[in-house]
């Protein structure tokens, strides 16, 4: 028998926890849930199903239910080698300290996706708890686009990526840890060469606050009157807006210059352009590749995806405290802030959508564009980390 521990028990944790058991025969899943409601309501729909299934392409798989052991004991979810965290990147350092004093130096635990800034918290807190030998794998993105069908027993599978990348603590594992993850999740798991460059390479970081700031920023008291009056999110990006991102863009792949021309035998080739990143990601799925604002404006895969909105009386109105925000600048964009400001580049369009869209939700991470706001000690900036140099960035990545 072989057991993985999974942390999580939203979509994400739903897919995985079906794509292990489809793939691994032998596999059984510790699955660790430390909110009690969650657990519990978890624990009855396992016993009460015989199979936990996920719909692909209006195909039913099951895998047997009594496969996956629910636990809210922190020292039973630490006992697996191989520990993955699906969780939002809020939700990293309440998991990552409960299970901090029960890890093996053996023990490899994962971030599904990591978002950015991973490895300073982790090693701060593993590091304080004498556990700094483990294995730290950060993933670049969720590989599937997933929503739970059922709670605790069955997830629709609307899109699986074909492949994901990961970044690895310590670097010479990387190689072993690609080869382990590609098995168990069933798909390509390509390399990146350190956490900085998982880190700049996150893209949410750009086009998530960057389009709430540029494209929604005048229409935040706006009432929709009805679901269908809901904008788009991507495709409402206009020539303005992708002016925007592109600045934005061009100050992440300056830092990036920067990095390695200071430290020749660091390369990021996973950092690129918002708007090289999209061809890439997308192909042909972007119909008119002429502008980056076209690129937004007619990928199909962006066609039916909304703003975040929530239920106001009247109607609907933009949410400001999603995830666009609450996870993509706080454990995005302040960590490429803070990256920024350690290798002294100017960041003034990013500081400017960081200033503004903090505002909204009442945060403080900025002051005069120096990272000292009231806020910064709850992002993942290196700062929070007392990390303030090169030297320090990469001292972490050995
Ligand atoms: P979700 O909201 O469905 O799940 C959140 C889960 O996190 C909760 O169910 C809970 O188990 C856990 N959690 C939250 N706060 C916690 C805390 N304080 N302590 C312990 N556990 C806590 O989220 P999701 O859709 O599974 O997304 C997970 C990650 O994947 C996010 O970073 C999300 O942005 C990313 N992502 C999701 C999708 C998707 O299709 N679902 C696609 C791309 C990226």
């Amino acid at each position: 028998m072989k057991w993985i521990t999974v942390c999580g028990g939203g979509n994400g944790a739903h897919a995985l926890i079906r794509t292990l058991l489809l793939r691994g025969e032998t596999t059984h899943i510790r699955l660790f849930l430390p909110l009690v409601e969650e657990r519990i309501r978890f624990a009855e729909a396992v016993s009460s199903h015989s199979l936990f299934e996920a719909r692909v392409a209006g195909e039913v798989y099951g895998v047997a239910s009594n496969r996956i052991c629910v636990t809210g004991d922190p020292e039973e979810a630490a006992r697996s080698p191989t520990i993955i965290m699906v969780v939002p990147a809020f939700a990293h350092e309440a998991i990552l300290s409960q299970l901090a004093p029960y890890l093996a130096k053996e023990s490899t635990i994962a971030a599904l996706p990591a978002r950015s800034g991973l490895e300073y918290q982790a090693r701060d807190i593993l590091g304080n708890a004498g556990c700094e030998n483990c294995s730290l794998v950060g993933f670049q993105t969720l590989p599937w686009a997933c929503r739970i069908e059922e709670f605790g027993h069955s997830v629709i599978i609307h899109g699986t990526k074909k492949r994901v990348g990961a970044a690895c603590l310590p670097r010479k594992e990387i190689e072993e840890k690609t080869e382990v993850f590609s098995t168990l999740l069933g798909m390509d798991v390509i390399p990146y060469r350190s956490m900085l460059e998982l880190s700049l390479a996150n893209t949410g970081q750009l086009i998530h606050p960057g389009i709430m700031y540029s494209v929604f920023r005048n229409r935040l008291g706006e009432i929709f009157p009805s679901e269908d009056e809901v904008p788009l999110f991507y495709a409402s990006v206009d020539e303005a807006a992708a002016k925007v991102l592109s600045r934005m863009s061009d100050e992440v792949i300056t830092i990036k210059e920067v990095v390695e021309e200071r430290l020749p035998g660091l390369k990021m080739p996973g950092v690129v352009h918002l708007s090289r990143w999209l061809d890439e990601a997308y192909g042909e799925e972007i119909v008119d590749t002429s502008s980056l604002a076209r690129k937004f404006q007619t990928n199909q895969g962006y066609q039916t995806l909304k703003v975040p909105v929530k239920k106001v009386n009247a109607g609907y109105r933009v949410d400001v405290t999603a995830r666009y925000l609450t996870e993509d600048v706080p454990f995005g964009l302040l960590v490429t802030k803070g990256i920024a400001s350690a290798v002294g580049v100017e960041t003034p369009t990013i500081d400017e959508v960081i200033t503004n869209t903090s505002a909204w939700i009442g945060k403080e991470y900025l002051v005069n564009g120096r990272l000292i706001g009231r806020d910064v000690m709850t992002t993942r900036a290196p700062q929070r980390y007392r990390i303030d140099s090169l030297e320090e960035l990469v001292r972490l990545e050995t």
